[in-house]
């Protein structure tokens, strides 16, 4: 092949011929690469590693991607991968996968088991990983026959789970000329074959709140002289969840929870410090924004009742993830259009969090749930020694996101649409 055009691929097989069906296309694209795709599954799940160190993912996915003619650009801390393919100044669509694994042991007796005392792939980032690499090669083969109307952003981002990778993408100008952006997550719950799409929040906001209290101390005989500080702590600890229910939407769903607190240690004598812990959830974004403020506000308010001194510590941890309608709607087309009748099934609210809130600051985007389970299968849970996927679930994978792609491709303004994908899309 001499073509020039971005996203030549000169060293994969040629399609054999251009066959206007999309699912056709795509069923024989993957005859001859899902024996290969599991094998680079295999090969990242043999050897996970964890956020900001995944330099060898990171050099077998520029080497994947060179190898298809395309340019892969690794982030400047030395792990992640961003890649376009088609040619610039039309719209662009970014698929994200994150690359990272988890300090937990594999438990399980396969051959493909980890071979790094500690880590796995339990969070199933390395299905995400291939099934990204997948659908970018296929495409890029698209481009290579002028047929993707618009350019293709590949985002391999590092660290979710630490979390913070999608920051580094923000950083590196991921997101720049980027109109929409889609991820896919394992599902355990989800049979292979399914696809799980939401509206609106589909991951929650998690953070980290300490509160620290300080006043005089002294005996408990006279309260009035001192401040009672231990009095005043309870009120905080009941006060501040009840004050935020009453200022916060409560479609919102944020919710301030204590896990621990802490005071002092003899009867008769008022202690001089305290501090409670906990964390608070939250499915809106607006409401994420405010919470700091919200709380520093009310907690000084309900300190100041007390003569107590009250600080906030808050941390931060990721953003909800609120998915758009028009990105869920591309998502539900191409569901339709690549998978079984009534695949496409509506995925529950989870309060863990994904770092993909990030990009949904940004830009207009969705984040579906793969299907991983084996019909009538074991489910294996998240963040356990033991997860694993069904295989089969990476061709699926492979033909959402292309899918996806290509109807939110042909629906921007400057699409260029080809006429023989709309007639496959018809
Ligand atoms: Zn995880
Ligand atoms: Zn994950």
């Amino acid at each position: 092949m001499t073509q020039t055009h971005p996203g030549v691929m000169p060293s994969l097989d040629p399609p054999v011929e251009e066959d206007p069906d999309l699912r056709k296309q795509l069923a024989a694209f993957l005859d001859q690469h899902t024996d290969d795709l599991i094998g680079f599954r295999r090969d990242l799940h043999m050897h996970p590693e964890l956020g900001f160190t995944e330099f060898r993912t990171t050099e077998r996915l520029v080497e994947r991607l060179k190898e298809a003619g395309l340019e892969p650009r690794v982030l400047p801390k030395g792990t992640g991968v961003i890649c376009d393919i088609g040619s610039e100044g039309g719209p662009t669509v970014a698929l994200r996968a994150d690359i990272d694994a988890l300090p937990l042991p594999d438990e399980k007796d396969v051959p493909y088991a980890s071979t790094i005392p500690g880590l796995s792939h339990a969070c199933g980032h390395d299905v995400h990983t291939t099934v990204v690499l997948g659908a970018g090669l296929f495409l890029a083969r698209q481009a290579a026959l002028g047929l993707l109307p618009g350019r293709v952003r590949l985002l391999f981002q590092p660290a979710e789970e630490n979390p913070g990778g999608a920051l580094d993408i923000l950083a590196a100008g991921g997101l720049v000329g980027v109109n929409r952006i889609f991820g896919l997550h394992c599902e355990p719950k989800f049979e292979v074959g399914q696809l799980g799409v939401r509206t609106g929040p589909i991951t929650a906001a998690c953070d980290k709140v300490y509160v620290k209290v300080n006043g005089p101390g002294g005996h408990t005989a006279r309260p009035h002289l001192t401040a009672d500080l231990v009095y005043a702590l309870a009120k905080i600890v009941t006060e501040l969840p009840a004050a935020l229910s009453r200022r916060v939407d409560p479609r919102s769903s944020l919710s301030l929870v204590w896990g621990r607190m802490n005071a002092g240690s003899v009867a008769n004598a008022i202690p001089d410090q305290g501090l409670a812990e906990g964390t608070v959830r939250c499915l809106d974004d607006e409401a994420w924004h405010r919470a700091p403020e919200l709380m520093r506000s009310l907690l000084h308010s309900v300190a100041g009742a007390y003569d107590v001194e009250a600080s906030l510590e808050y941390v931060r941890g990721v953003p909800p993830t609120v998915n758009d309608q028009v990105s869920v709607q591309m998502f539900k087309d191409a569901g339709d259009l690549v998978l079984e009748t009534d695949k496409v099934v509506t995925a529950p609210q989870s309060l863990g969090g994904d770092d993909f809130g990030y990009y949904l600051e940004s830009i207009p985007g969705a984040y579906g749930r793969l299907g991983v389970r084996t019909p009538g299968g074991p489910e294996y849970d998240l963040h356990r020694g033991d997860f694993d996927v069904d295989e089969s679930c990476i061709p699926v994978g492979v033909k959402i996101l292309v899918a996806t792609v290509l109807t939110a491709l042909c629906e921007l303004p400057g699409s260029g649409v080809p006429t023989d994908l709309e007639d496959s899309r018809a």
